[in-house]
């Protein structure tokens, strides 16, 4: 029974260039909400995963959940919305994580992971597949195309509260 609580919260919206470099008590608590978000999500899968057993394929899935509530609309080729930065109506798009927004998320919950007693040889946030997922968000798949830039949307991430 999953519970409809996608919540938004736009945070940082003022720090556009490198999250990590704001003041640190910011980064911090939302160092401590995006590991709560994570250990929430593991919680909540069937069976429930334990960090221990945490791989960077729960990691993966995390990021495609999260997408559902990204705010940037990546339109199929096919859409009639398909290159236009302002589209008239809604479609059925799918949206996507903004990629600033994940890499900074990544690079949080890798931190927070070892804070929280996981060794740095597990971490799944620091396996290679992460950063081959990031990069496939950078270049784009052919048939798709971000209409929103990615600083745009950098920082905003979707916490569940
Ligand atoms: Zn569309």
């Amino acid at each position: 029974m999953s519970s409809d609580k996608g919540k938004e919260s736009v945070e940082g919206s003022s720090s556009r260039s490198a999250a990590a470099t704001t003041q640190p008590s910011r980064y911090e608590s939302q160092k401590r909400r995006d590991w709560n978000t994570f250990g929430q999500y593991l919680k909540n899968q069937r069976p429930p995963v334990a960090l221990s057993q945490c791989t960077f394929n729960h990691v993966l899935d995390f990021l495609r959940y999260l997408d559902q509530f990204g705010k940037t609309k990546v339109h199929l080729q096919g859409c009639g919305f398909f290159g236009q930065p302002e589209p008239p109506g809604p479609c059925t798009c799918p949206l996507r994580q903004a990629w600033g927004s994940l890499d900074a998320l990544i690079g949080r919950l890798r931190a927070a992971y070892e804070e929280n007693g996981g060794l740095p040889e597990t971490n799944p946030f620091a396996s290679g597949a992460i950063r081959v997922y990031l990069r496939e968000i950078i270049t784009v798949p052919r048939d798709f195309q971000l209409l929103e830039s990615f600083s745009t949307h950098f920082g905003a991430l979707l916490y569940l509260v």
